[in-house]
C-alpha cells in the first residue's frame, strides 16, 4: 500500500534507530536527559529563541501555548479551520477556559487587516484579545504558506494591540525550504512556535515548544499539569534530533512529489478543483458532489491509501516514506479512477 494518508506514518530509517539505541538518557522531569537537553537546546539555537520544551505532541505543544498565553475568558483569535480549533478536542475552552474568534481565511491564510478589525475594544462586554494562533504551512489549506510580509503586518498589529503571537508551525521545516527562509527569521517574529518532529521530518514522536525562558519556564509547569513530564524521553528525543539535523533539506523531494500529483489530478474530469500546492500536501475537490469517499475507495482498493478530508475533499501527503516509483505508481492510478 503506498501511505498517502498523512505524513505522520514515516518509520524510522535504521540510521535513526542506531541514534535512539545509542542516546545517552536520564529523569526529563527532573531536567536530567541529557539527550533531550541537547535536542532542546539545538533547536532553541537553530531558532535564535532562548529555550525550548519538548512535548509527546503538536496538540500538546499548541494547547501549553495557548495556556500560558491566555487568562480565562480571553479570546484566542485563529483561522476558521486552524488545527488548534478544529483538531484539537476544544482544547481551548477545555484546558484554558479561553474562546475561539475565528476568521475564514483563503487557503488557511488570514491577514494583517482581518486580524486588526477582529481585536476587541476595552469593553466590560468584551473578552480580551490577548493572543493570535498562525498556522504555517496551513493544514486544511494544503499544506499554503503564508507570505512574509503578511506575518510581519500581523505581528505589528498584535504589538499595537498587547496581544501574543504563536506559531503552529508542525510544519514549519516545509514552509522554510519551500520559501528558503530560515528558522531565525520566525524566531524574531513570533512568541512561540510549536514544532512538530513526527511529520515530515520523520521522528517517531515528539513536538517542540520555543519561546523565551520565562514562558518555557511556564510551559514546563503547564507540561506536567497535562501529563505531558516524560522520564528517559532521551530515546525518543535522539530520534526529533536526528530528523533535524538530516531530514530537512529533503523535504524538498516530498514537494516535488506533491506537485507531480497534483499537476495528474487537474488533467482528471472527476476534479472541480486543486488547491495551489506549496508543500507536501495535495487537495482536491471532486465532482460530483459527495463522492469523495467513493473515490479514496477506489485509490485503496488500487493500492493508494488516501484520505477524504470532507464529502466533497480528498488529500495526498507525501513524506519519506514515499518514493519516486510509488509516485510514478500513483500517477497511473490517478489515471484509472473513473466517475
Ligand atoms: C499534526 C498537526 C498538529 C499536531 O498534531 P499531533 O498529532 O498532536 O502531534 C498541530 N497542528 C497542525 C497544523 C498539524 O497538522
Amino acid at each position: 500500500m503506498i501511505e498517502l494518508r498523512s505524513d505522520t506514518f514515516t518509520r524510522p530509517t535504521p540510521a535513526m534507530l542506531q541514534a535512539m539505541f545509542s542516546a545517552p538518557v536520564g529523569d526529563d522531569v527532573f531536567g536530567e536527559d541529557p539527550t533531550v537537553n541537547e535536542l532542546e537546546d539545538f533547536a532553541a539555537n537553530l531558532f535564535g529563541m532562548e529555550a525550548a520544551l519538548y512535548c509527546p505532541s503538536g496538540t500538546m505543544t499548541n494547547q501549553i501555548a495557548i495556556k500560558v498565553h491566555t487568562r480565562p475568558g480571553d479570546e484566542v483569535i485563529c483561522e476558521s479551520q486552524a488545527h488548534v480549533y478544529i483538531y484539537e478536542g476544544g482544547g481551548i475552552a477545555f484546558n484554558s477556559s479561553a474562546q475561539a474568534r475565528t476568521l475564514p481565511g483563503i487557503h488557511g491564510r488570514i491577514t494583517a487587516e482581518q486580524v486588526a478589525s477582529a481585536v476587541n475594544p476595552e469593553d466590560v462586554h468584551k473578552s480580551h484579545s490577548t493572543l493570535v494562533c498562525l498556522e504555517n504551512t496551513s493544514n486544511r489549506g494544503g499544506g499554503t504558506c503564508y507570505n512574509w510580509d503578511e506575518m510581519t503586518a500581523i505581528r505589528r498589529v498584535c504589538d499595537e494591540n498587547g496581544m501574543s503571537l504563536h506559531l503552529d508551525g508542525a510544519r514549519l521545516f516545509n514552509a522554510l525550504v519551500a520559501k528558503s527562509e530560515s528558522p531565525g527569521q520566525y524566531g524574531g517574529l513570533f512568541n512561540s512556535i510549536s514544532i512538530c518532529l513526527s511529520k515530515g521530518l520523520g521522528a517517531p514522536v515528539g513536538s517542540l515548544l520555543l519561546g523565551n525562558k520565562d514562558f518555557i519556564l511556564q510551559a514546563r509547569r503547564v507540561r506536567k499539569v497535562f501529563g505531558g513530564g516524560m522520564r528517559q524521553a532521551g530515546f525518543m528525543a535522539a530520534a526529533g534530533l536526528y530528523s533535524l539535523k538530516h531530514n530537512v533539506e529533503r523535504l524538498q523531494q516530498d514537494h516535488n512529489h506533491a506537485l507531480h500529483l497534483s499537476q495528474a489530478l487537474q488533467t482528471c474530469s472527476w476534479v472541480a478543483e486543486v488547491f495551489p500546492t506549496e508543500t507536501n500536501i495535495v487537495i482536491a475537490r471532486v465532482k460530483p458532489a459527495g463522492s469523495a469517499p467513493a473515490i479514496a475507495q477506489q485509490f485503496k482498493d488500487a493500492g493508494v491509501s488516501l484520505i477524504a478530508i470532507s464529502p466533497d475533499q480528498i488529500r495526498m501527503v507525501t513524506h519519506l516514506d514515499v518514493s519516486a516509483s510509488d509516485i510514478e505508481k500513483t500517477l497511473e492510478i490517478i489515471g484509472q479512477i473513473k466517475r
